[in-house]
């Protein structure tokens, strides 16, 4: 058992500073509190991004060597693994998700400053060839001041996502922790200070989305913006950056499709449906939160799906059980509408279909729903919590225009033994990312993002370092030539 500090503060222009107003985090699987943290009012903002500023105006991120950034990720990689027991049961605590998932995040942390540390060298333009009198070459340029706003399902992780290409390639950073679940990221910034960035290179505030969150979006001092969180907020941020025209990548919410073929290998599927709609409570954008079964398997798959949902041990994240209690009582509540009203529309509970009672925290139970259409609300929303509608289809043609028929595309999967198919199906399918018989395949090394409400601009891979430079040319008239 880690002892948690009573109250966290946020981390501007190199030094930890409080805030006249604080907020309240409570642990999820008990609704007990857990600590306060200073809640950034505007002015904290607006220092904040100044410093970031200052900073990037300094350039002292880009002049020198591009070695000096390889090592600052690589140290910040060595010190976040230093942490990841007492980052860990931090986030655990404030968040509900189980204690082997947060370790998991807090390395996967890690993994991402590695990653990008290996191209912080190797940002390198192209020479263009114009003919005689001419030299032609691009460079790649930092944004300058990145905004990173974050949602609170995988604080750590998504924020160390966009945070590490961002620094590789040189920009100055303003994280807005989200409020429910600021407290891990505190830790990360803990073992990033230790590093001795450039003052003022990393600034982490926690404030109220619509009041620091909105400022900041809409402030022509920002030169990029980088959401992670649901549809509505990322479109009143895209309001906010038309007004200066501020470049952003938006990974927004997912409403994602595994299809399920009759030749499906059954323990594969189960595995995955497993952690694809159960995993940190459903509460993924990428979840498999639809799964289409063609008709001569459907009721076969729904009972064994069913069956699982049912044998999931729910409890404290600290404990590891398969299913850890949703983020707040709203979620709770607004998860339990969604399946009254899926069930009003005539889809049928094979599992689970309401809130845990008896428990004081907020779990919601493991959920099956069958008999869902897919012009169904339930079909067609993120729910953002455990719950899997579970649809029939008989051709290939309905199961692409079922998979395709909603207005997001983050991911989809496919289940078949026959590879020919997989292959098919997998370029028509409207998604960033398919899965082929693993939902879940794939790493911080694979581009990732979605189509359509889903959002655009990728993150992960080597691809989402260009997310965060932009191409300068120069072109250069050499006389006497
Ligand atoms: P949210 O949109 O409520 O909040 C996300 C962040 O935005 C928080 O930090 C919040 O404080 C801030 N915010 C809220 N209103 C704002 C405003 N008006 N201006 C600026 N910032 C504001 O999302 P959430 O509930 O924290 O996260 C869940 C959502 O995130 C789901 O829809 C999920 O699918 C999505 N998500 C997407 C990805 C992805 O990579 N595509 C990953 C995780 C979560």
């Amino acid at each position: 058992m880690h002892s948690i500090a009573s109250h966290w503060l946020n981390f501007i222009d190199g030094q930890w500073a409080d805030s006249e107003q604080h907020l309240s985090i409570n642990n999820p699987g008990t609704t007990e509190p857990v600590a306060t943290i200073a809640q950034a009012s505007v002015a904290d903002a607006e220092r904040a991004l100044q410093a970031a500023r200052r900073c990037a105006d300094s350039a002292e991120l880009t002049r020198c060597r591009p070695a000096q950034r390889v090592t600052w990720l690589l140290e910040i990689a060595a010190q976040i693994r230093a942490v990841v027991e007492d980052g860990a049961w931090v986030l655990c605590q404030e968040n509900g998700k189980s204690l082997a998932d947060a370790r998991d995040e807090f390395i996967e942390a890690a993994r991402y400053f590695e990653y990008y540390a290996g191209m912080a060298d190797k940002i390198e333009g192209k020479s263009i060839p114009l003919g005689n009198g001419y030299m032609d070459f691009t460079v790649y340029d930092p944004m300058g001041v990145s905004l990173q706003i974050v949602p609170w399902n995988f604080p750590v992780s998504i924020c160390a996502r966009s945070l590490a290409p961002a620094l590789a390639a040189g920009n100055a950073v303003v994280i807005k922790s989200p409020e429910l679940s600021p407290l891990g990221l505190c830790v990360l910034m803990q073992a990033i200070e230790r590093v001795g960035l450039p003052r003022g290179a990393v600034n982490l505030i926690c404030g109220r989305g619509r009041e620091v969150g909105a400022y900041l979006a809409g402030h022509r001092d920002v030169d990029q913006i980088v959401f992670t969180g649901s549809v509505g907020t990322g479109q009143s941020i895209l309001r906010s950056a038309a007004e200066h025209a501020i470049p952003s990548v938006m990974e927004l919410g997912g409403k994602s499709a595994a299809l399920v073929f009759p030749d499906v290998d059954r323990e594969q599927l189960l595995a995955s449906v497993k952690s694809g709609i159960f995993f940190n409570a459903g509460q993924v954008c990428s979840a498999m939160s639809r799964l289409l079964v063609h008709r001569s398997i459907y009721d076969e798959v729904v009972t064994a799906v069913a069956n699982m949902a049912n044998g999931l041990q729910v409890g404290l994240g600290q404990d590891n059980p398969d299913l850890t209690p949703v983020i707040s009582a709203g979620q709770l509540q607004g998860i339990e509408a969604m399946c009254q009203r899926a069930q009003q529309e005539g889809a049928v509970v094979a599992s689970g279909g309401e809130a845990i009672h008896g428990l004081n925290g907020h779990y919601m139970a493991a959920t099956v729903l069958r008999d869902v259409t897919p012009q169904m609300e339930i079909a067609q929303a993120e729910v953002f919590g455990p719950v899997l509608a579970v649809i029939p289809f008989d051709t290939e043609e309905d199961a692409i225009a079922i998979a395709n028929g909603t207005e997001f595309g983050l991911v989809a999967g496919v289940f078949t033994q026959d590879l020919n198919r997989a292959l098919r199906f997998a370029r028509r399918l409207r998604a960033g990312q398919v899965f082929i018989n693993e939902w879940y395949a794939g790493g911080i090394e694979t581009p990732f993002g979605g189509v359509g409400l889903s959002g655009f601009g990728r993150e992960k891979g080597q691809e989402a370092l260009y997310s965060y430079v932009r191409t300068k040319n120069l072109a250069v008239r050499i006389t006497g030539e």
